[in-house]
């Protein structure tokens, strides 16, 4: 049926406890010549938080970008929820209603109202009612804290509140796993503490996530493991008491200094 996904399927996936989210098995993937992911292995379970740290250039965003195959891996294995993410495009269309994505740009549509932007995605694809969507959409935004902005377009809010919106958003479609590449990286000073905000609370309600982030006070009080990667490899994966106070290596160590 599909020359190209027969090398992948030849090696049947392993087992998972039935509380894994994700699991990659020696994922790769190459840029041409150049290896951005070389043999990733992680496994999420359910209501983990994973913050996901390092260099930039490092692979930490291509390696979110692959779980719901914005990217495409190489080679190894990626599963979401027990579904292969491979190039059967029924497969690929099951895990992305299953993995709710926020970037560090909030991507939100700017010709339509914050109220539309959460409703779109559950009408088309998880096919609600215009009632039900508006219903669910509201109850996000209220747990956002921001229902009083549903009628207004994105560029009449602040940075930080068209992220919570995306946060929003993404809640809208009932994810499983919540990928967060540098939530707050692109906002002003004055805003990065009102998404935190939001972050912890979802943690907080057993929201499994994984993280991007720089932010370590946030690393520090709710992951439950920290990673870090380095030219492509996951060095380090980790309690985060471990990360701050122990590191095994001196590039951890390097890069925490830089950070303070
Ligand atoms: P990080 O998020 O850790 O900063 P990325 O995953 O964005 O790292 O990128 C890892 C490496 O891959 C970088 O060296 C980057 O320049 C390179 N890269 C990213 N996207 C592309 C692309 N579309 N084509 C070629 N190289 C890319
Ligand atoms: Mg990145």
């Amino acid at each position: 049926l599909n020359a190209d996904a027969s090398a992948d399927t030849a090696q049947p996936a392993r087992p998972a406890s039935a509380d894994t989210v994700i699991r990659m098995v020696n994922v790769q993937k190459w840029y041409g010549q150049f290896q951005v992911l070389r043999d990733v292995n992680l496994e999420v379970r359910r209501g983990e938080r994973i913050v996901i740290c390092g260099p930039s250039g490092s692979g930490k965003s291509t390696m979110l970008r692959c779980i719901n195959r914005l990217e495409e891996h190489d080679g190894g294995e990626i599963v979401v929820n027990r579904i292969r993410v491979d190039h059967d495009q029924r497969n690929v269309s099951v895990v992305r209603r299953d993995v709710g994505m926020v970037f560090q740009h909030f991507n939100l549509f700017p010709h339509l109202t914050i109220l539309e932007n959460c409703m779109l995605a559950p009408v088309w694809s998880r096919k609600y009612t215009r009632a039900e969507a508006r219903e669910v959409a509201m109850a996000y935004l209220e747990r956002v804290r921001i229902p009083e902005q549903a009628d207004k377009y994105p560029s009449q809010l602040s940075g930080g509140q068209q992220q919570r919106v995306a946060i929003a958003r993404a809640l809208c479609m009932g994810p499983k796993v919540m990928l967060f590449d540098e939530p707050t990286s692109a906002l002003d000073p004055e805003m990065v503490k009102e998404v935190l905000d939001t972050l912890v609370s979802l943690a907080e309600d057993g929201t499994t996530m994984l993280l991007v982030t720089h932010e370590m006070n946030f690393a520090r009080q709710v992951a439950s493991r920290v990673v870090f990667m380095d030219h492509g490899s996951i060095v380090e994966d980790t309690p985060p008491e471990r990360f701050f106070h122990n590191p095994s290596q001196e590039r951890i160590k390097a890069f925490l200094g830089r950070l303070l």
